[in-house]
């Protein structure tokens, strides 16, 4: 699950980092009211929505007085943001907000995430911070480094300072923002945590300029500060639906619907999709005590998706029985019609009964015997 930026940085101030003053604004007055009680005479209003890219986008803007502030939040708020990560859809802007502007020397990537490689939770930082970080991945490797932290207690940050180039103040300054960093990312519960950029300012503070938290939704539960920050509103409609049927729906780019029973062959599925020359649109595994109710959900979110070109239903009966994944089918159809493709793999428990409802109902469906099948036969249909 994703938070705002504005949430990222009061969790980090809580923690003692250094973060620029600011405040959150839902219009444009109340925006130049902020601004006017945070003083100075430059601010940045910024677009909150969950995705970064939004200073090349037109979405950070400086403003040297309010009547730019009130210009600049009047753009952003009610305006579609469209960022390389966003997708084309883009995001609207519900929120903005206002901070006091920095005077920045030099701008650092700082992040932490989950290291399943060295199975703890490592540093990843480049000197060559800002805005295009991924630009620095594809060309010049050599300047991010990873610094794994098995032990905060005997953890030594020299290196890491050094290697960003820091020297004096700043890499006590810096020794003290990782372990608090650190902390932060343990007490909550990430799975990432970022700071891109991360600051000097020219009077020598190092400070959070933009903040990403991504809290791990497997500890959700015990995290009811991090889950009261959360925005449905920036959540993809379609996946919280699925959510709430109890389906596990990840929305994908391809073309070709999934539906599967658990997480493997759901996996499974993608690649054998990906191996013959097509894209998932989805991952969906519908689990193992799957009701009608969830199927026909299921369904529907396939059939009602645009991008989606055929429809491979790939089920190996164990506790899912196949008549219940017919009748969910037969169900969605009374509202949603099947007017794509639909190639079916449906074996295991019950698995006469299953395929029999669907022939009765004069249904026409291509049907499968084994996975390797069902994906050439869906790969095939969309290109015809
Ligand atoms: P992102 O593009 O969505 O990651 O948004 P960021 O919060 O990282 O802001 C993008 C860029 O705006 C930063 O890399 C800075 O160069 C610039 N920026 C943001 N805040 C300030 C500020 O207070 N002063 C100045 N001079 N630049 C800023
Ligand atoms: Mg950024």
């Amino acid at each position: 699950m994703n938070i705002h930026e504005y949430q990222a940085k009061e969790i980090l101030r809580d923690a003692g980092v250094k973060v620029p003053r600011g405040k959150l604004a839902l219009a444009a007055d109340e925006a130049v009211e902020e601004a006017q009680s945070l003083g100075g005479d430059v601010w940045v209003v910024k677009a909150q929505i969950h995705a970064g890219g939004r200073g090349k986008a037109g979405g950070v803007r400086i403003c040297k007085s309010l009547d730019e502030v009130k210009a600049a939040a009047e753009a952003l708020l009610g305006s579609v943001l469209v960022t390389k990560q966003t997708g084309d859809a883009g995001k609207e802007v519900g929120k903005v907000y206002v901070e006091e502007g920095l005077d920045i020397a030099s701008e650092f990537y700082l992040s932490l995430l989950v290291d399943r490689e060295a199975e703890c939770v490592s540093f990843v930082v480049s000197p060559a911070g800002g805005m295009d970080i991924e630009e620095v991945a594809a060309t010049q490797p050599e300047k991010i480094k990873t610094f794994p932290v098995r032990d905060i207690k005997t953890a030594d940050f020299s290196e890491l300072a050094a290697f960003l180039g820091l020297s004096g103040d700043a890499v006590v300054q810096c020794d003290a923002l990782a372990r608090q960093l650190y902390q932060v990312f343990i007490t909550n519960d990430a799975a990432m945590l970022e700071l891109n950029p991360l600051v000097l300012t020219g009077a020598g503070d190092l400070v959070a300029l933009d903040a990403k938290f991504v809290a791990d939704d497997n500890a959700l539960y015990r995290q009811e500060a991090i889950v009261a920050m959360r925005d449905l509103s920036e959540e993809d409609p379609r996946e919280i639906e699925a959510a709430q049927f109890g389906l596990n729906y990840i929305q994908l780019d391809g073309n070709i619907g999934c539906m599967v029973n658990g997480a493997g062959l759901a996996m499974a599925t993608m690649d054998m999709i990906h191996m013959k020359g097509e894209e998932p649109a989805n991952f969906l595994d519908v689990g193992g005590g799957v009701t009608v109710p969830a199927v026909t959900e299921a369904f529907k979110l396939l059939f009602s998706d645009k991008h989606v070109k055929a429809v491979l239903v790939n089920i190996f009966g164990g506790i899912v029985r196949c008549d219940i994944i017919a009748l969910g089918l037969l169900e969605a159809i009374k509202t949603h019609p099947m007017n794509v493709p639909v190639v079916m793999r449906l074996v295991g428990t019950n698995e006469q009964a299953g395929q029999a409802l669907v022939k009765d109902a004069g249904l026409d469906v291509y049907w499968a015997d084994d996975l390797d099948e069902a994906a050439s036969i869906a790969v095939k249909v969309i290109s015809e």
